[in-house]
């Protein structure tokens, strides 16, 4: 496994800091942000290290990580009345922390379409 030690998100996904773990497989980790834009708000990383979605990510964990964000949906009971995956890269977007995660929003309305 590529873990990075500086960093927060890897620290989380390898259960050296305990946090509100959503799934889990082999590859991929979910777990509750910690500050919620939405009544849904959930993280979904590689446990391997990678910046963010343009890193040279490998096809295979980049289709686990769109599935699990999926699943998460359905765990957390909003696959019927919809959510938003999204993923930030670098300043423009606000991307805080650089470890690769895809939010899963949903549990009420969007007040904005895209940006
Ligand atoms: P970004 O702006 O980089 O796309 O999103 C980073 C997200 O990570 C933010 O929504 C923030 O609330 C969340 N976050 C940052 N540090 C932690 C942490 O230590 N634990 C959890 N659960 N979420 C965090
Ligand atoms: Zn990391």
């Amino acid at each position: 496994m590529a873990i990075d030690e500086t960093c927060i998100f890897c620290k989380l996904a390898h259960h050296e800091i305990p946090t509100q773990v959503v799934y889990e497989d082999d590859s991929v980790f979910a777990f509750e942000d910690a500050e919620p834009q939405a009544p849904v708000h959930v993280l979904v990383v590689p446990k391997d290290h990678y910046q963010d979605a343009s890193d040279d990510v490998p096809d295979e964990l980049m289709a686990k990580l769109m599935k699990a964000a999926n699943k998460v949906a359905q765990i957390k009971g909003v696959d019927k009345s919809g959510y938003r995956i999204l993923t930030n890269k670098g300043s423009d977007a606000g991307q805080t922390v650089f470890h690769l995660h895809i939010h899963v929003l949903g549990g009420t309305e969007s007040k904005s379409r895209l940006f």
